[in-house]
């Protein structure tokens, strides 16, 4: 029994109705996921061999993908930092903006180093992640990205490792979140909007 049974209601299935009132309709499952993180990890190996390498969490929606994706590798020289950037705010539409909220906590220069991103849309984040570290030397700078979402690329990004590529669509689950919601789930979903 749930600790919080005594004064709780039977949860709705998370697929069926989402928070917002919307629909959450399945677009990776996570055997799709799973499949392509090992794929993902394949190449990774094959670029860097056991290169001493730096994989860069992008927090908080690469937090899951990345989990999954470091502990397929082989590499034994890996290590792994985390740094925090915003871009968007609660919505789904882009300020804008964008803040480096937290850093990794060791030098990159002279070093291998992977950004491990969800997903890279207008590329205003990682364009920005990417001229920063660029001006710290590291040995080379890579890309890996869950979703690669071409459809309102405003600045060029080159992702060298790609799992899923789309035109376009809001995306959550699988760390992906709408207003901090459906970052647990195990699949990736469209969040379809209300009608009416
Ligand atoms: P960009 O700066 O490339 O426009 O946006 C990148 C960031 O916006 C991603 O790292 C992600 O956090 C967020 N983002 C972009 N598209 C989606 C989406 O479909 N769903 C969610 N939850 N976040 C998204
Ligand atoms: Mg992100």
């Amino acid at each position: 029994m749930s600790c919080l049974a005594r004064n709780s209601q039977s949860a709705p299935a998370p697929e069926a109705q989402a928070a917002s009132g919307g629909r959450l309709v399945t677009v990776f499952s996570a055997e799709d996921i799973a499949g392509r993180v090992r794929g993902m990890a394949a190449e990774i190996d094959a670029c860097y061999g056991d290169e001493p390498l730096v994989a860069v969490c992008v927090l908080k929606g690469a937090c899951i993908f990345f989990s999954d994706l470091v502990r397929a590798l082989r590499n034994s020289k890996l290590e792994l930092e985390f740094i925090r950037i915003a871009s968007y705010g609660m919505g789904t539409a882009s300020s804008g903006q964008v803040v480096f909220s937290k850093d990794v906590e060791n030098d990159i220069r002279g070093k291998h180093v992977l950004l491990v991103e969800d997903i890279v849309d207008s590329g205003r984040s990682m364009r920005f992640v990417l001229d920063t570290f660029a001006a710290r030397g590291p040995r080379s700078l890579r890309v890996a990205a869950l979703v690669n979402k071409t459809g309102r690329r405003e600045k060029e990004v080159s992702v060298d490792f790609i799992g899923f590529s789309l035109d376009s669509g809001f995306l959550v689950g699988y760390g992906l979140d709408y207003a901090e919601r459906y970052r647990a789930l195990p699949g990736i979903y469209e969040l379809e909007p209300a009608k009416g």
